[in-house]
């Protein structure tokens, strides 16, 4: 009998790394590929990253509590993000969509207003795509492509020993809007004459359904001289992408727990779920802030920047990727955010 491997047996990650074994590169214009936030090609002094990222309806969304022009938006920025987080300049979008005649044309309208929107914010030209008909639900895959200069490009695996790893903006408060959300739809689908009073959870939602990607981030790296030496973006959560690093630099690392920023609503949120903060801080997804390492002669210069934190150091690959907690224990750091596949 043909031997039959279960797909959460490997996890996303495992399956990727199965489907695609190190390949030779044909082209000398293939610089990188599988394993970064981007693939990079390069012509001359310039590298042109590509990103695709796919949302299926019942996975990444639902359609009780996204607003069609918030799921645009949110997926063209999640697209923008991986571009930013190779220290790029995102510039243009691909759209394929594959929809069932359940959706009339103005839901598909709200959703390019959505697009649109985030295009337009972002400085990113909408170039094409391709449309289907589906048999169930929604299908929505895009690919961003941006341009960086070709030493500027910024990688997952360039981490080195005593290197800072900073953070930008706060954690945990997407996937805490999406509790609340989640909360507020099983009321909703028991009652569905109740009106859901969201007002003490504004910020954490507008997280969830409305993100923001780093652009403002990457341009102040980049006015103050700033080169990471690893960056990614924080869609899986902090420890995933934190382990994502450590991995392909062949490092180690040490992670702070009170380091960590967390926002009041969201720390108070996760209370309500009884998560400890740091817990969710840790491994709730979405946050696309980034993540990334620098050397520690720029520590001076980061410190003034009220939106990135320092929450750690790099250190030997022998060392382990560790936590340490307020009273100085030592945990070993576990990615229990999203993975596709994966028993959650
Ligand atoms: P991100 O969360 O930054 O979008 P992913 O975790 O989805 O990145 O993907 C990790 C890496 O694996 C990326 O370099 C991506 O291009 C690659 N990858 C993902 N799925 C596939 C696939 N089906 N075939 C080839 N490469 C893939
Ligand atoms: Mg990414």
């Amino acid at each position: 009998m043909d031997k039959r491997t279960e797909l959460e047996q490997l996890g996303e990650f495992g399956l990727i790394e199965r489907l695609n074994p190190k390949r030779r590169i044909i082209n000398t214009s293939t610089l990188f590929g599988i394993g970064d936030d981007c693939a990079a090609m390069t012509y001359g002094d310039k590298v042109t990253l590509v990103s695709s990222d796919c949302l299926v309806e019942g996975i990444h969304f639902d359609m009780v509590y996204t607003p069609l022009r918030h799921l645009g938006y949110k997926a063209a920025v999640s697209n923008f993000s991986d571009i930013y987080a190779c220290n790029g300049r995102p510039a243009q979008l691909l759209v394929t969509l594959a929809v069932s005649n359940r959706y009339s044309v103005e839901a598909l309208e709200e959703l390019y207003e959505g697009l649109n929107l985030a295009c337009e914010k972002y400085g990113v030209d909408l170039v094409g795509g391709d449309t289907s008909s589906s048999n169930g639900g929604m299908f929505l895959s895009l690919t961003a492509m941006g341009e960086c200069d070709k030493d500027k490009v910024v990688r997952r695996n360039g981490a080195k020993v005593h290197d800072l790893i900073c953070v930008s903006g706060d954690l945990g408060a997407a996937y805490a809007g999406l509790l609340v959300l989640q909360r507020e739809k099983a009321v909703f689908m028991a009652n569905p004459a109740s009106q859901p009073d969201l007002s003490d959870y504004q910020y954490i939602i507008e997280r969830h359904l409305k993100p923001e990607a780093r652009k403002d981030i990457v341009q102040w790296l980049s006015d103050n001289s700033i080169l990471p030496s690893a960056m990614i973006d924080v869609s899986d959560g902090l420890a995933s992408e934190a382990l994502h690093i450590c991995k392909q630099s062949n490092v180690g690392c040490e992670l702070y727990y009170d380091k960590i920023p967390v926002d009041y609503e969201t720390i108070r949120t996760l209370e309500e779920f009884n998560i400890v903060a740091d817990t969710g801080a840790l491994n709730g997804g979405e946050d696309y802030e980034l993540l990334f390492t620098i050397s520690q002669s720029d520590y001076e210069k980061v410190k003034t920047n009220k939106n990135i934190s320092v929450i750690g150091h790099i250190t030997d690959q022998s060392q382990g990727c560790n936590l340490v907690t307020p009273q100085n224990t030592t945990i070993e750091l576990k990615a229990q955010g999203f993975n596709h596949y994966k028993k959650q």
